[in-house]
C-alpha cells in the first residue's frame, strides 16, 4: 500500500487516475480517496492544502486514521521551483528528495535514497512562501517547495526512512512563477503517477509471493493464534520466536519435493498448528495445550536443524555505493575527495554531522521498501574520541591493559551474526577521515604504562579494516604507527583476504620487516560456515592465502576460531578446519625457515555469544536468519548456547588446536559468569 499526500487537488489527480481511487466521504476538514475494494494495486491519498502546517495536519491525519504496517511506503508528491544554478532541474524533471530542510534551515530530515526508482536525487528546501529568483536561490543549487519538510518530519513519526518519499516535479525555474492550469499540473505529473502505479504492482507481487511461502503461511497463522487467544506476553513472545525459528530453518533447508522426512515433518507442525486453532476457537488454549504446541513445533526445529545444509548460498548485496553521505566540514579532506573519486556516480549528500543520518530512528526493518533503498556511506570526522578498555566478551590474550579504538563503523561485510547489527541503529558504514587523530589518543596510553607493561588495543573491532584497505589505506598508517610505538601491541582481526596488508618486497630483516607489534589476526570458519553466514567475505581459500602471505612477509599472526557456531556436524566440521588452518600456518613458516612459535603469536578459541539486549535489536532487523533466531539460553545478560552444545565444540577444537601449539599459546574465552 502507497499513502500519498498532495498539496492540491489538481498534483493529486493524476494519482486518483492512475490508481483509480475513490473518494470516501468523511465528514473532516482532509479529504480521502482509496482504492476500490476489488481493486489489486493499493493506495490511499489525502489532499492538504498549501503550505507546512496544513502539509504536517494532513500527514498526521492520513496516518493516524489508517495507521501504516510495516510494508506500506509514505509518498508526497508535488511540484517544485528549481535554482536556476541547478541545470539538471529542467521543467518537468522528476526528483527524489534525499535531503529536506527545514523552512528556518535550522533542521533537515533525510528520507533514505530509492534505487528502484529512476529519479536523480536532490536536496530540497522547504519554504514558508513561494521562493523567487534572488542573489541566494540564484547558486543555491536546491529545489524549492512549501510542504516537503514538514510532511517528512511528520511521516517519520509513522515510518522509518525507507519508507518515506518526497518526490518533486520542476515547474519553474524561480522566473515567472505563475498559477499553473490544471491540466498544465496534470502532464507534468502523470509519468511520476504512472511509475509510482508500477512500483506498487511489483510491492503488490512481491507481497504475494512471500505470503504463498510455507514460512510466511505459518508466521501468520501464529500471529492469528496470538491475536485471537488470551496468552501471557512472554507465551506470545515465545510462540513467536519458535515460530519464526522453525521457519527460518526452513528457508534454509530447501527440501526437494519428493523428500518424505520432510513431508512428515511438515505434517507434523501443520497438525500441531491445526490442533491449537481448533483450541483457540474452542475458548481452551490453555496452558498445557500451548506447551504441547510449542514441543511440537521445537522438536520440528530440532529434526529440520540436523538436516539444515548449504544447498544455496543467500544473495549478498554487493552494489557499490550510490550515496554519500558528507559532512560538510570535511568535504574538501583529501580523504574524503579520494573517497567520492572512488565512486564516481554516487550521489553526494552534505550533512551537518553524521549522527543526523546515522542514528534516524526506525532504520533497517527490513520489507520490501528497505531491500530497495541504495546503499550509503558516511564520510564525517570523528571528535571526541575516545580509547575504549576491552569489553568482558572479548579476549584480553593475556593482557592486563585491554582496549579497543574505532576508526569505522560498521562493515563492509555482513556476517548475519555479527553484534554491529544489534549495536548500531544504522548498517550504514561511517568512515572517520581523521586517524591520526585516533592514533594519537592511542599513542597516550605510553605514558600511563608501567616499565614493563604494553598496551594490547584492538583497532579492528567495530569493523573490518583489511576489507576497506584498498579506499582507506588505513592499515598502512597504523602499521607506520606500530613502528614508532613498540609498546603498544596492536591487532587488526579480518575476515579478508588480506591482499591490502602492507607488505615491503625484497626486506632487508633488520629495519624493513613488519613491526613485531602489528598482529594481523584472522578469524576462520568452516565453508559452510562462510557460505551460509558470512556473506561478502574471504572464503577459507582467500583467508588461508592471505594468512600464508603475511607469514611469509614476517608478521607474527594470530590465528581465531571464534565464533564457533552450532552447525550440523560442526564438531567434525571445525576439526577438519583447524587442521588445514594449522598445517597451512606451519607449511607458511617452514618456507621461510621458521618454527611456527615465530609466526603464530597464539590462537584464540570462542563460543558463540552475545549481550541478550544486542541480540534482541538484531532479531528485530534479521527476521529471517536462523543463526539469529536460535533459541539462545540467556545467562546474566548473555545469549550463548545450552552449556552441553557450547562445551562440547569448545572442548573439541581447543583438544584438536593443541595438537598444534602448546597450551599457553591457546586463549579459549572464558565466561567470567560459570554454568
Ligand atoms: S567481519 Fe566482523 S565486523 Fe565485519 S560483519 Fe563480520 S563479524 Fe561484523
Amino acid at each position: 500500500m502507497i499513502y500519498f499526500v498532495c498539496a492540491l487537488s489538481a498534483e493529486a489527480a493524476p494519482l486518483i487516475r492512475a490508481f483509480d481511487l475513490e473518494k470516501r466521504r468523511m465528514p473532516y476538514r482532509y479529504e480521502v480517496y482509496e482504492s476500490r475494494s476489488e481493486a489489486k494495486v493499493r493506495a490511499r491519498l489525502t489532499v492538504s492544502g498549501i503550505g507546512s502546517f496544513h502539509a504536517s495536519c494532513a500527514a498526521a491525519f492520513l496516518f493516524g486514521l489508517y495507521p501504516p504496517g510495516p510494508d506500506d511506503l509514505l509518498v508526497n508528491v508535488g511540484l517544485c521551483g528549481a535554482s536556476p544554478a541547478f541545470a539538471e532541474a529542467q521543467i518537468g524533471t522528476t526528483f527524489q528528495c534525499g535531503k529536506i530542510l527545514a523552512p528556518d534551515g535550522r533542521d533537515s530530515v533525510y528520507p533514505a535514497v530509492r534505487r528502484d526508482i529512476p529519479f536523480r536525487v536532490a536536496a530540497l528546501q522547504t519554504s514558508d512562501a513561494i521562493v523567487k529568483r534572488n542573489a541566494e536561490t540564484e547558486h543555491s543549487g536546491l529545489l524549492y517547495d512549501m510542504e516537503g519538510y514538514s510532511f517528512a518530519k511528520a511521516a517519520a513519526g509513522f515510518a522509518g526512512p525507507d519508507r518515506i518519499l518526497v518526490v518533486k516535479v520542476v515547474s519553474d525555474r524561480l522566473e515567472d512563477v505563475r498559477r499553473l492550469k490544471p491540466e498544465e499540473v496534470y502532464e507534468l505529473l502523470a509519468p511520476t503517477a504512472l511509475k509510482f502505479y508500477e512500483l506498487a504492482k511489483q510491492e503488490d507481487l512481491s507481497e504475494k509471493a512471500r505470503s504463498q511461502t510455507r514460512s510466511e503461511h505459518w508466521k501468520a497463522r501464529a500471529r492469528k493464534i496470538v491475536s485471537e487467544a488470551r496468552v501471557s506476553v512472554s507465551m506470545k513472545d515465545r510462540i513467536f520466536s519458535r515460530v519464526a525459528y522453525i521457519s527460518s530453518l526452513l528457508e534454509a533447508y530447501r527440501p526437494s519435493e519428493g523428500d518424505l522426512e520432510a513431508g512428515a515433518l511438515y505434517k507434523a507442525v501443520e497438525y500441531a498448528f491445526s490442533e491449537a486453532e481448533e483450541a483457540v476457537s474452542a475458548g481452551r488454549f490453555v496452558k498445557s495445550v500451548q506447551n504441547r504446541f510449542l514441543e511440537a513445533i521445537e522438536a520440528a526445529a530440532e529434526a529440520v536443524y540436523e538436516r539444515t545444509v548449504v544447498t544455496t548460498v543467500r544473495p549478498s548485496d554487493s552494489a557499490p555505493f550510490s550515496v554519500l553521505y558528507v559532512e560538510e566540514a570535511v568535504a574538501d579532506h583529501p580523504r574524503t575527495q579520494k573517497i567520492c573519486a572512488h565512486f564516481p556516480k554516487a550521489d553526494v549528500i552534505p550533512i551537518r554531522c553524521y549522527r543526523d543520518v546515522f542514528n534516524r530512528s526506525r532504520q533497517e526493518i527490513g520489507g520490501f521498501w528497505h531491500d530497495h533503498a541504495a546503499r550509503a556511506l558516511v564520510i564525517a570526522r570523528q571528535e571526541n574520541i575516545h580509547i575504549y578498555p576491552g569489553a568482558p566478551m572479548c579476549q584480553d590474550h593475556g593482557h592486563r591493559r585491554f582496549y579497543y579504538a574505532s576508526f569505522v563503523m560498521n562493515c563492509l561485510y555482513d556476517c548475519e551474526y555479527c553484534y554491529l547489527q544489534g549495536m548500531y541503529p544504522s548498517k550504514m558504514p561511517v568512515i572517520f577521515v581523521n586517524p591520526e587523530d585516533v592514533l594519537e589518543r592511542i599513542a597516550g596510553l605510553e605514558a600511563t604504562l608501567e616499565p614493563s607493561e604494553e598496551a594490547y588495543v584492538s583497532v579492528s573491532f567495530d569493523t573490518d579494516l583489511c576489507a576497506f584497505e584498498g579506499l582507506l589505506g588505513f592499515v598502512d598508517c597504523i602499521a607506520k604507527f606500530a613502528k614508532e610505538h613498540p609498546r603498544i601491541l596492536l591487532e587488526v582481526r579480518t575476515k579478508s583476504a588480506g591482499t591490502a596488508i602492507p607488505i615491503v618486497e625484497n626486506a632487508s630483516l633488520s629495519e624493513d620487516m613488519p613491526p613485531k607489534n602489528l598482529r594481523f589476526a584472522w578469524s576462520f570458519s568452516p565453508e559452510m560456515v562462510i557460505d551460509r553466514f558470512e556473506h561478502r567475505t574471504a572464503g577459507l581459500e582467500a583467508r588461508l592465502s592471505g594468512m600464508t602471505r603475511a607469514i611469509r612477509a614476517g608478521y607474527v599472526v594470530r590465528i581465531c576460531f571464534d565464533p564457533l557456531l552450532h552447525i550440523p556436524g560442526g564438531q567434525e566440521a571445525y576439526e577438519l578446519l583447524v587442521d588445514r588452518v594449522m598445517q597451512t600456518a606451519q607449511e607458511a613458516a617452514r618456507s621461510i625457515g621458521r618454527n611456527m612459535k615465530d609466526c603464530v603469536a597464539d590462537v584464540s578459541v570462542g563460543p558463540f555469544r552475545i549481550g541478550s539486549d544486542q541480540l534482541a535489536a538484531m532479531r528485530r532487523v534479521r527476521t529471517d536468519s536462523y543463526i539469529v533466531l536460535y533459541p539462545y539460553e540467556i545467562e546474566e545478560h548473555t545469549a550463548r548456547y545450552p552449556k552441553e552444545i557450547e562445551e562440547a565444540l569448545l572442548q573439541a577444537v581447543r583438544a584438536r588446536v593443541a595438537t598444534y601449539v602448546p597450551e599457553e599459546q591457546i586463549f579459549c574465552w572464558d565466561s567470567p559468569v560459570k554454568r
